[in-house]
């Protein structure tokens, strides 16, 4: 029920977890965000003044291969659920990278902090036989049902 004149009878009852949404307040369900790059992060909002292929050596590539070290994931993956969060966002489809533990890790934030999310693998990279060796690996986490 909401409308000023039946606010005030509602006051009295209501208990430590409810609140009472003001005159001028909005309401809102929790936004759901379909596509958000986790390690990708630390660049919100910026560089995008380079073509896809730059940008993505330049940026993407290093930031995911940076994934491997869990100190560094667990500090990025926190600060990006907490933002999302922060902003609303309740239920996120999170890529991650090729990296199992900074994967799990994400999971792990995810639940820690509160928030409804999947998260899957991303494998980036065209050079180097790297769609070969992320082929092999996702079959390895298939199997290990990661
Ligand atoms: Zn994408």
């Amino acid at each position: 029920m909401c409308g000023p004149h039946q606010s005030h009878n509602l006051g009295h009852n209501l208990g430590p977890n409810h609140h009472l949404v003001q005159p001028g307040q909005l309401l809102l369900p929790g936004f759901v965000d379909m596509h958000v790059h986790a390690p990708q992060y630390r660049f919100t909002g910026t560089a995008t003044d380079t073509p896809l292929m730059q940008w993505l050596e330049d940026y993407t590539f290093p930031c995911e291969a940076a994934m491997q070290d869990p100190s560094t994931a667990r500090d990025v993956y926190t600060k990006a659920v907490a933002r999302l969060l922060k902003h609303g966002t309740t239920t996120a489809m999170y890529f991650g990278t090729i990296h199992s533990v900074a994967n799990e890790m994400l999971v792990d934030v995810v639940r820690g902090l509160g928030q409804r999310a999947l998260v899957g693998k991303v494998g980036g990279g065209l050079k180097n036989g790297h769609q070969k060796r992320c082929s092999a690996h996702t079959m390895s986490m298939m199997r290990e049902g990661v």
